[in-house]
């Protein structure tokens, strides 16, 4: 009999996670290797954040807390919600684990029976379907297209739905891709779920601060309160504030969901960090300021990479409104030969094709469900950013 169990053998691994891990071991071997594949923010922790951290250890803070997050960080995060989102949460509707993937499994095991669906907006991040299927659900990939940025069109959730749908999820600003949900394309949305009480809704907000020019964030609890009452609004402190090795994400939501996603925290991670858990506190009530600097050293970078990988011959850069991706199309090069032999009849072939010549690594499209397409993380230097965009362009001159 097989060691994996049937449910484990329904995922695949992160294929972020391994174009990441691939890049790392030609680079060790001495290849000269641009990474542009990890999702992280290149920036420093605040020095206030460290420090809250550092003062946390020093007063004896280094006990198990609530398994779900002990009360002051809860206080901030309902503070944060209030502020932010004017999202009214008490502590016992709030969620905290090792960051916003484990709360999103939280939630999903908590939920899911067999032969649920849950709606994944594709291109989607890569985890949603697999933690979906180790939850024992079906994930149902739906398509956005190109020209709607991306995004999850009403009609197209409306010919999703079935009685068997439990939860849609929603990624604003979404990675891979960087779109972000105006109020109005919320409101649609909210139009269908509406005709659907039995629909929950799971928005991942991981990337709320980083939106660009006169965006305006929202999220959906906000613009339709009347579907608060089966909305988790998932966030954590990974992106925002440039901890994602801290491991601390959270989420609001209606009680009853909250309660029994305590209860499996309670029997699997219990709490995150009680560290971590003290510099998220000093994240979120400590000075903002930096988050709009970065936003702008983002954005800059976002609008070079835009400009020039549309100025590579065969590819076609949207220019998104968040994150720190973008989305190109090679459509334009599907079916063409490489200088060593290779034809790039895949996004795959592409990716790997491109890191094999000029170092380049990127993930390629199908990972995140739609081809044929990349995905760049332009959370790195201008001057590297600037680098790899000249090699990716030398590459597609090269094609034939
Ligand atoms: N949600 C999205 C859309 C992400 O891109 C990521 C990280 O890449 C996460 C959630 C997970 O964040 P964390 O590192 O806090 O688990």
């Amino acid at each position: 009999s097989s060691l994996q169990s049937s449910a484990l053998a329904r995922v695949q691994p992160s294929a972020t996670i391994a174009a990441s891990a691939k890049a790392r071991a030609l680079k060790a071997a001495g290849r000269d290797i641009i990474s542009l594949g990890a999702g992280e923010p290149d920036f420093d922790t605040p020095d206030n954040v460290k420090a809250a951290a550092i003062a946390a250890i020093q007063r004896g803070e280094t006990k198990y807390t609530d398994a779900d997050g002990m009360p002051e960080l809860k206080a901030a995060i309902c503070a944060k919600f209030a502020r932010e989102n004017g999202l009214t949460y008490i502590p016992a509707q709030i969620h905290v684990a090792p960051g916003g993937k484990p709360v999103i499994f939280n939630a999903l095991i908590a939920t899911l029976n067999p032969g649920d669906e849950v709606i994944v907006p594709a291109p989607y991040w890569v985890s949603y379907p697999d933690m979906v299927l180790l939850a024992g659900g079906e994930p149902v990939a739906v398509n956005g297209l190109e020209a709607d940025g991306f995004k999850l069109r009403p009609d197209v959730l409306e010919a999703a739905i079935t009685p068997r749908t439990k939860w849609l999820i929603l990624n604003s600003p979404s990675n891979p891709t960087g779109a972000a949900y105006t109020r109005t394309e919320l409101e649609a949305l909210a139009v269908v779920l509406r005709r659907h009480p039995h629909v929950w809704v799971l928005t991942d907000d991981m990337y709320e601060h980083l939106v660009y020019g006169d965006f305006e964030y929202t999220t959906i609890a906000q613009i339709a309160p009347d579907l608060y009452d089966r909305t988790l609004t998932v966030n954590g402190v990974s992106k925002a504030y440039a901890m994602t090795g801290w491991r601390i994400g959270y989420a609001g939501g209606p009680k009853p969901l909250i309660d029994l996603m305590r209860k499996v925290a309670s029997q699997t991670t219990s709490n995150p960090s009680s560290i971590s858990q003290w510099a998220a506190v000093e994240a979120l009530n400590g000075p903002q300021d930096f988050i709009a600097e970065r936003g702008a050293a983002f954005e800059k970078r976002r609008d070079l990479v835009v400009s020039m990988l549309n100025q590579a011959s065969g590819i076609r850069c949207p220019n998104p409104e968040g994150a720190f991706y973008v989305y190109p199309s090679i459509e334009g090069l599907i079916g063409k030969t490489a200088p060593d032999g290779t034809v790039l009849d895949t996004d795959e072939a592409f990716a790997s094709a491109l890191l094999e010549a000029e170092g380049v690594a990127v993930v390629h499209g199908e990972a995140f469900g739609m081809s044929p397409y990349f995905r760049i993380s332009y959370a790195t230097s201008e001057a590297v950013l600037e680098d790899a965009c000249a090699r990716i362009q030398r590459f597609c001159a090269s094609l034939r």
